[in-house]
């Protein structure tokens, strides 16, 4: 009797189910390999795109921030946890996105939670694709606002919903949708999306954490990506994908981040960054500006490994981008896919309900720059080996 028994009981029901899974330690390094229980593999589930969490340059701001500025900045950004490298940052990233502003949180996952809480009340609503990433939703279920769901990427849906919208007489309106959406690496029809938006004086918010140093010139984004520079009223990105280090930030008028400062919970209850991580989100701007062969080459990875996987059988759904989706359906299907890699020297998690839609289960590789021809080959036999040995592949 420990008080817990209802959630043993649905442990157990998971370990049933084939949908229980453990955290796997890595030992080494992130990187094109990595050491798991003490063993060489190729690493195709991280985020990171550019190779950046161990980019020299970063690690060398990183050491030289923290020796200089400290481990921690001791307090929250509006009471006295403000270094002079949080504000040049900020602005730095503003120039680098070609907006006003630029906001940054502890992460992604707050960054929109601040955004969603915040700038909506209850005479406006927000109107969401139904494939949005977790964090939308829980921003959206925190606001006082109004809320539709379109259908994914369904330009008919949601202007349904504007329609709808406009006829109940809500102040604002404000669509959200996901740049690239994370399971399946499809790239939302923005050029479309906005001028639907500006018909129907909608404001749009684009959630680029999967874009955000893959897309776009000198990874800039989804936004920048269409020539739609100016024509986005918010922009969430995070710093702990492609850019390697930790964070999210709000691009967005200027009226926006000085309204954040007053209003956003996460902003304002939570400390700021380590100058570590400040540092090197700084550097890695930089590096994403003189290394712009970090993206050519990372896009070149992710068509080659697309190709392989495609012609050896394997459904790979709607992926535009590096985030190749290999779809088994069956839940206990994606992680006995996902072992026998682990088996043959790959790392590539399965994912499934809740993370995607039921029967819809995949392992998701994302390749980044750092892989090459040589190693994608060696991953795409073991994906031929594992693939025979279940029947997935003929
Ligand atoms: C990963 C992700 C986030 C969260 O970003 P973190 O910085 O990891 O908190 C937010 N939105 C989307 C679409 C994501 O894929």
């Amino acid at each position: 009797m420990n008080g817990f028994e209802h959630i043993e009981q649905e442990l157990e029901q998971m370990k049933e189910d084939g949908v229980y899974r453990t955290l796997v330690p890595i030992e080494s390094d992130q990187g094109a390999r990595v050491t798991i229980d003490g063993r060489e593999m190729i690493q195709l589930s991280s985020n990171n795109y550019l190779g950046l969490t161990s980019h020299p340059r970063l690690k060398l701001a990183a050491v030289r921030a923290a020796d200089q500025y400290g481990a921690g900045t001791g307090s929250v950004r509006t009471i006295a946890g403000t270094f002079s490298m949080h504000n040049d940052f900020e602005e730095k990233l503003a120039a680098f996105k070609h907006t006003e502003a630029t906001l940054v949180l502890q992460s992604g996952f707050t960054a929109n939670q601040a955004v969603l809480a915040s700038l909506l009340s209850k005479e406006d609503v927000v109107i969401s694709d139904e494939l949005n990433h977790a964090s939308i939703i829980d921003g959206i279920r925190l606001t006082k606002a109004g809320r539709k769901i379109y259908k994914h990427v369904d330009l008919e849906s949601l202007e349904a919903s504007l329609k709808e919208a406009e006829e109940e007489g809500w102040r604002k309106k404000l669509v959200v949708t996901d740049g690239v959406f994370s399971m399946d690496g499809n790239i939302a029809p923005l050029p479309q999306i906005v001028e639907i938006c500006e018909r129907y004086g909608a404001l749009i918010m684009v959630d680029d954490a999967h874009a955000s140093g893959v897309l776009g010139r000198n990874g800039r984004g989804t936004v920048d990506h269409f020539d739609l520079n100016g024509r986005v009223h918010i922009q969430v990105g995070t710093l702990s994908k492609a850019v390697g280090v930790l964070g999210g930030y709000v691009a967005a008028p200027k009226a926006v981040r000085d309204y954040l400062i007053h209003k956003g919970r996460p902003f304002l209850f939570s400390t700021s960054h380590p100058p570590a991580v400040t540092a090197a989100c700084s550097e890695a701007v930089d590096v994403l500006l003189e290394e712009p062969e970090l993206v050519e080459k990372l896009w070149d990875n992710a068509r080659y490994l697309k190709k392989g996987l495609k012609e050896l059988g394997f459904d790979t759904g709607v992926s535009e981008t590096p985030i190749t989706p290999v779809i088994t359906g069956d839940e206990k299907k994606a992680h006995e896919l996902s072992d026998k890699l682990r088996e043959y020297g790959v790392f590539a998690q399965g994912i499934a309900f809740p993370t995607v839609a039921k029967g819809s289960a995949r392992v998701r590789t994302i390749v980044t720059a750092e892989h090459d021809q040589e190693i994608l080959d060696e991953a795409l036999d073991a994906f031929k080996r594992a693939g025979r040995d279940l029947g997935i592949i003929s």
